[in-house]
Formats: structure tokens, C-alpha cells, sequence
């Protein structure tokens, strides 16, 4: 991307701003995160991608979702790529770009379980410090702020109520994925058992930097999320505050 909607450089001599955003699924993470990538200038990436392709590598490979072992020896011979897109990443495993391929149920399922393992996730952390090592990038995920980048210039926790996130995350659906499956039931039903997964797993459990501001989405529009996420980042940035 060569500039932003708004000619703010979102530069400091040296490294570039980093600006994390974590919280549960079905927050809004994602919508908001590619829209502060756009108005500051900033790559998005989305480090759930990064866990989905690793978990789809594991299906693949029939490694039982709880043999630890196994996942870590699979974590040295497996290469993930996050490239920063317009609208979505691209996730590439081994080479091959299976952004595609993570988003189904039975992808979302092996995520959240291979991601409690410490194994795993220092395996990603080092990517993903990588990765944004220059900085100038909006990072989401669950640990970002805690573990990842906690020294991160903004930190934004993103929290609404599970039912409002199931509701979203079904009116996201497209019409043909909404009639073939999933009530919004069990769509609220599954986001509450990932989230209790991150909250309650030992190593890098979902939880607000004690520095992060609490942003929760559960009375407003996504649009409005997003107009108070980029009102965050302004403050930090130290601009005026924008459009009313
Ligand atoms: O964000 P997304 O729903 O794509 O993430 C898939 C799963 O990966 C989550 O349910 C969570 O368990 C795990 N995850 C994580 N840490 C991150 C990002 C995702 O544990 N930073």
C-alpha cells in the first residue's frame, strides 16, 4: 500500500507503530483491524490464520489434535507465511496458499485446540515477532498485547457479549452457508467453547494487557467499533480527535 485515507504517517523515527488488537472471536477484530490497517497506513495481520494453517497441516498429516509431541515435531518441519492483503491475508503453508481452506468449522476446531500447546505457540510468537519486527502493522489475535508485542505503542481489547458475537458471526455467513447449516445457537455454542479454551489454557491465556484499552462492541455497530478504535489509535498518535 503506497499511502492511507488520510495522509497520517503513522511513522516515529525508527521502528514503526504497533498496534495490537486482541480479543475473543466474533469481536470485530478482523473488520477493525483492516480498517485501521487502511486509515493509518499499516499492515494488517491476522495471526489466527497463521494457527489455522498450522492446525490444517496437523489434519492433514492425521496428527491427533492433543499429542503434543507430535505437534511440536511437526512445528520443524512446517513453514508459515503471512502476507498482509487490501482486504483479507494470504496464508501460505509450505508454499502453498491455503487461505482458503482454514475457514470451515472442522479448521476452527483443530485452531483452538492445537493452540494450547507451549510448544506451538512459542513456535508462533517467534514468527510472528518476526514478522512485524519493523513494525508499522496492526497485529491481531489473543496474545498479541500480553506476549507477543507487549511493548506494542497501542493495545486495544476487543470484548462483546457471546451472544451478540455468534449473531454476527452467523449474519456473516454467506446465504448459502446459512441455509445449509449452523444455527445461531450453535454458532454462539461453539464461539463460547474457543473462548473458554483461550481464556482457560495455561500458556498465553486470552486476557487484556493490563495497559490495553477495553473496547466492547456489544451495543454498537460495527461501524461504530470501528470509529472508536481509530479515535484509540488518534489519541495515542497524539492527532486531533477525527470526524464526529
Ligand atoms: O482468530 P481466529 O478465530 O482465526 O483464530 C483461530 C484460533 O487460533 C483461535 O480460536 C485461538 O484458539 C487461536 N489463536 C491463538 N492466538 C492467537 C490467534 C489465534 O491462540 N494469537
Amino acid at each position: 500500500m503506497s499511502g492511507n485515507e488520510n495522509g497520517i504517517a503513522a511513522s516515529k523515527p525508527g521502528r514503526r507503530m504497533i498496534v495490537a488488537i486482541d480479543g475473543p472471536a466474533g469481536a470485530g477484530k478482523s473488520t477493525i483491524a483492516r480498517h485501521l490497517a487502511q486509515y493509518f497506513g499499516l499492515l494488517n495481520l491476522e495471526t489466527g490464520a497463521m494457527y489455522r494453517a498450522f492446525a490444517l497441516k496437523a489434519l492433514r498429516a492425521e496428527i491427533p489434535l492433543d499429542d503434543s509431541s507430535a505437534l511440536e515435531a511437526l512445528t520443524h518441519e512446517t513453514s508459515i507465511q503471512l502476507e498482509s492483503g487490501e482486504e483479507e491475508n494470504r496464508v501460505l503453508l509450505d508454499g502453498e496458499d491455503v487461505s482458503g481452506l482454514i475457514r470451515n468449522p472442522t479448521v476452527t476446531e483443530a485452531a483452538s485446540r492445537v493452540s494450547v500447546f507451549p510448544a506451538v505457540r512459542s513456535w508462533m510468537v517467534r514468527l510472528q515477532q518476526q514478522l512485524a519486527a519493523q513494525g508499522g502493522v496492526v497485529m491481531e489475535g489473543r496474545d498479541i498485547g500480553t506476549v507477543v508485542f507487549p511493548h506494542a505503542e497501542v493495545k486495544i481489547f476487543l470484548d462483546a457479549a457471546p451472544e451478540v458475537r455468534g449473531q454476527r458471526r452467523y449474519d456473516q455467513l454467506g446465504e448459502k452457508d446459512r441455509s445449509s447449516a449452523t444455527p445461531p445457537e450453535e454458532v454462539i455454542r461453539d464461539l463460547r467453547a474457543r473462548d473458554e479454551r483461550d481464556r482457560n489454557r495455561a500458556d498465553s491465556p486470552l486476557k487484556p494487557a493490563p495497559d490495553a484499552v477495553l473496547l466492547d462492541s456489544t451495543n454498537m455497530t460495527l461501524d461504530e467499533a470501528v470509529a472508536a478504535a481509530e479515535a484509540i489509535v488518534g489519541e495515542k498518535l497524539g492527532l486531533p480527535a477525527a470526524k464526529a
